[in-house]
């Protein structure tokens, strides 16, 4: 008797080897395309790139995640996988192919691809704080100042150090803010008064030349701190404190009239860039003034955060700051800053740059 065929067994071998006949020449021609199929096959429209992308090692979350990006930007186009290629070529990383990918335009596109590999660019697109529209003046600022490294570089650009003080000065927006950076491009706004100003007593103030004022929370820490270092047998007061814009302008034209323009630049800030119109800063005495070699000194080193202030113009920071060290001025940012400050042993400016513009940023 003759068997009955196997139509079950037959069906699925039929089905199996349809299968292979559509996998197998995609198998031949690219291996990891069979891996990555689940991003392969929705994206067929786009197979030129995905084949690039592969070709140089992206994993398939890497070419999902790009692709995604470039498709919600809408800078797909034949050109993309030309650019992935070339860059490649040049002998660029992966993560710099990528951060280019999402964040240039064509032409600047176009501009990098001119300029021949160089390794340090990667340094530079790899740091937190790139920003690719102020790339050129990155590597000017370099080239000038050849012993700082990639990441001061950039940090130096975010505060406009390679700009001119005070002509290319922006407005702060909220000066409001307890953490408020002001130096000689960022500019209170003229008519800015803190709400929250209150009279320092004389225990704490010499209010001899009239009455010192400073904002309410950072008098309050005052006093606790004050009255701390006195526990220790040290003494200190605050000379000046919170300062208008017409007071600072009187001060500052004073120091050009005594002591000449050149010397006021370094050492009396203009009207509108002074820390003291934000009613957070304090120029410190004991009868004369605080020295760095000075018992308060030390103290304040040692103690200052815990209240709040910090010491914002050492020797080390002259460059960043654009003044002369003042032993004696402190200002209020509040206790968790002022210990995070310290603890990095950080100008404020490079504080302020890398975690608080940063994180308001993104
Ligand atoms: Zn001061």
């Amino acid at each position: 008797m003759k068997k009955k065929p196997n139509y079950k067994l037959r069906r699925n071998m039929a089905k199996v080897i349809l299968v292979l006949l559509i996998l197998l020449p995609i198998l031949i021609i690219n291996r990891t395309k069979i891996l990555n199929l689940t991003v392969y096959i929705p994206n067929m429209k786009y197979s030129s790139i995905i084949d690039s992308m592969f070709e140089i090692g992206y994993t398939k979350d890497e070419v999902e995640s790009t692709l995604n990006y470039l498709k919600e930007k809408n800078k797909i186009s034949d050109e993309t996988q030309n650019y992935i290629l070339k860059l490649d070529s040049k002998g660029y990383k992966k993560s710099t192919i990528d951060y280019l990918l999402r964040n240039i335009n064509k032409t600047q596109m176009t501009e990098f691809l001119a300029k021949k590999y160089n390794k340090d660019y990667e340094e530079y697109i790899e740091n937190d704080l790139f920003d690719y529209s102020k790339f050129e003046r990155y590597l000017a600022y370099q080239k000038k100042h050849d012993k700082l490294s990639v990441d001061e570089v950039v940090f130096r650009i975010e505060l406009n150090l390679d700009k001119t003080y005070y002509e290319d000065s922006t407005i702060v927006k909220d000066p409001d803010d307890i953490t408020v950076l002001t130096n000689k491009y960022l500019e209170i706004p003229e008519d800015y008064e803190p709400k929250d100003l209150v009279d320092m007593d004389s225990k704490y103030a010499n209010n001899t030349y009239g009455q010192k004022k400073l904002r309410k929370e950072a008098y309050d820490a005052f006093v606790k701190m004050v009255d701390a270092a006195s526990n220790d047998g040290v003494t200190f007061y605050a000379e000046s404190a919170y300062r208008s814009f017409s007071y600072q302008n009187k001060i500052y034209k004073n120091y050009i009239y005594e002591n000449g323009s050149e010397k006021a630049e370094k050492y009396a800030a203009r009207p509108g860039f002074s820390e003291h119109e934000l009613g957070l800063a304090i120029d410190l005495a004991n009868i004369w003034t605080i020295t760095t070699k000075g018992e308060e000194y030390k103290w304040l080193s040692k103690n200052a955060h815990k209240y709040g202030y910090i010491f914002r113009y050492k020797e080390e920071w002259e460059d960043i700051t654009g003044y002369s060290a003042e032993s004696w001025h402190i200002r209020y940012v509040g206790k968790k800053i002022a210990t995070d400050v310290v603890n990095k042993n950080m100008s404020y400016e490079e504080y302020y740059i890398k975690y608080i513009a940063n994180k308001k940023n993104n």
